[in-house]
């Protein structure tokens, strides 16, 4: 359908190179809302409300990804013009643009939400690229839409490095992910309670355009079915996997049969993912779950430095710490059980959804199986193997050791004849280090004994194990100082810090100072340990 125009005031629209042709299949082809503007409200029967971003003071381009600007045909110039600045700050519309927010609901910590919906961000248009890639164009903290509820639709700086380096990060670690592309300061202050403690203060504002092939998730199909409403649930069906998962054929139940696989080995593959380099989402609520199995929704995620299956970096999820590292595995089932719940009204049996769920758990099992392999810089894990890596597991919870660091310096292993120097600076605390010297070096030997009878060449286990094992992780630290100087006016140590992350399993000589262990004074700092929810 042609949306209507919205009611709110227009937009200019500026000339803007750049190399997509711009479709807008989701607007085009899904009910929208009738109603234009950001009047807060409940939406039936629809699954996006046309809205414009709400324009800044001063929008000023930050950083941006090189690879990003690349894929959807921005040149230097561009980037540096103010036609980008003000379309990725929210200023103006290039032409063939279509602004909407989304609708879509979702379980928050284990509770059905209602409707949800794109309170902060606002699609500006999706299109295909030279190579035939569908790329959608996201901002976040744009300004109010009919999903904002009592917020105010807008980011903070803080908050918008935080997703711009993370999710750019992930994709360098090989991890599916949301893209971003640009960082843009708004020039406006926004005013945010940050240690929610009654004690609320201005920040610097910013907007992140992030881009994705499809920013459908498992909320929006949970709201129709929700909601009663059969038919435009099987439209959004329909039109995911036609957009989404061409390469999916058949019709009717056995297609959303095998999709709903796919959507469940493609979640498997992510949660395996972030098990492997140590991310904590830290909001796995199902409006934050992506249909195609990419992170999505980078708030307050967090590295493991000490490894603490445990740990959450989310302040809002203190008390059952749900998403704890070590439950991601099982929450994403969890979530894809929400997800075949909602579409249970197209089955007439729910064995196949059944059969996606136990697809999840045995392809969630292989990739684990797959990971204790390659961080061990073995060919295939064998039960032992799994032993190993467990005992290793809870060798490096109790010695209070980092997981990033202890794995990369594990490779230098000598295995003839192995000794602990080579992941000394990974423990965070001599005394444990020292308490617990006798079993380390008894997993050692084990470890060392395990490789020795493998009989490969030693060269081959340590490139296996640097493949898989990353030097590099935007710890949270990193990130925390990045933004502490670019509240400072200094935003160069963003495109630096980015800089090094493109490559994360390399050696950098010159950049040590990034794979270092979390300092001392960031152990309980705000920002480097915990974080709060939307900000
Ligand atoms: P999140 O925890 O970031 O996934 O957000 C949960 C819900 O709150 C989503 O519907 C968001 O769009 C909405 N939301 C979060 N922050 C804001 C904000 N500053 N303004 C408007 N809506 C927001
Ligand atoms: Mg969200």
């Amino acid at each position: 359908m042609t949306p209507p125009a919205p009611s709110d005031a227009g937009l200019p629209q500026v000339a803007l190179a750049h190399g997509l042709r711009l479709d807008n299949q989701f607007v085009r082809e899904l009910l929208g809302d009738p109603e234009g503007g950001s009047r807060r409200r409940q939406v039936e029967a629809a699954l996006w409300s046309p809205v414009l971003p709400t324009p800044v003071a001063a929008p000023r381009l930050l950083a941006h990804s090189a690879e990003m600007a690349a894929a959807l045909g921005f040149d230097d110039a561009t980037l540096a013009s103010p036609e980008f600045a003000a379309v990725f700050g929210g200023n103006a519309l290039a032409p063939g643009m279509m602004p909407y927010a989304g609708n879509y609901g979702g379980h928050q910590f284990g509770h059905w939400a209602g409707q949800l919906g794109d309170g902060r961000a606002i699609t500006l248009g999706e299109g295909t690229n030279a190579a035939g890639e569908r790329w959608e164009l996201q901002l976040k903290g744009a300004g109010p839409t009919p999903y904002s509820r009592t917020a105010d639709g807008r980011a903070v700086l803080r908050s918008s490095i935080r997703e711009f380096l993370c999710s750019e990060a992930m994709h360098h670690l090989g991890v599916p992910t949301t893209r971003a592309l640009s960082l843009v300061a708004t020039g406006d202050s926004v005013v945010r309670d940050m240690f929610y403690d009654g004690h609320p203060a201005p920040e610097p504002g910013a907007i992140v355009c992030r881009v994705a092939p499809s920013f459908i998730r498992f909320g929006h199909f949970e709201l129709p079915y929700a909601r009663g409403d059969v038919a435009l649930l099987r439209q959004l069906v329909e039109f995911t996997i036609a957009r989404d998962f061409p390469h999916l054929t058949g019709a009717g139940e056995s297609l959303y049969a095998d999709w709903f696989g796919e959507v469940c080995t493609r979640t498997a593959a992510m949660s395996a993912g972030w098990m492997r380099v140590g991310f904590v989402h830290g909001v796995m609520n199902t409006d934050n779950m992506s249909i195609l199995g990419l992170t999505i929704d980078y708030g307050p995620y967090g590295w493991i430095d000490d490894y603490d299956p445990d740990w959450t970096p989310n302040t809002t999820d203190a008390q059952g710490r749900r998403y704890r590292f070590g439950w991601q595995p099982r929450i994403a089932h969890w979530n894809l059980g929400r997800l075949a719940q909602a579409l249970s009204p197209l089955f007439g049996d729910v064995a196949p959804l059944q059969a996606g769920l136990d697809a999840y758990a045995s392809t969630y099992a292989a990739l684990d199986r797959r990971n204790i392999a390659a961080k061990l810089g073995l060919a295939d894990a064998d039960d032992a193997d799994v032993q190993l890596m467990q005992r290793l597991h809870g060798l490096l919870q109790a010695g209070e050791v980092d997981m990033t660091l202890f794995f990369r310096g594990l490779a230098d292993l000598d295995t003839p004849m192995p000794s602990l120097d080579v992941v000394d600076g990974a423990f965070y605390d001599a005394g444990k280090h020292d308490a617990l010297l006798r079993e380390f070096e008894a997993w050692l030997q084990a470890y060392a004994a395990r490789i020795e009878a493998g009989g490969e060449p030693a060269a081959l286990r340590r490139q296996r194990m640097r493949a898989a094992n990353p030097r590099y992780v935007p710890r949270n630290y990193l990130a925390q100082q990045v933004i502490d100087a670019a509240t400072q006016g200094d935003v160069a140590p963003i495109s630096e810090l980015l800089e090094v992350l493109r490559r994360p399993y390399d050696d950098q000589p010159g950049n040590e100072r990034f794979s270092e262990r979390r300092p001392e004074w960031a152990r309980a700092k705000a920002g480097c340990s915990m974080l709060s929810c939307s900000s």
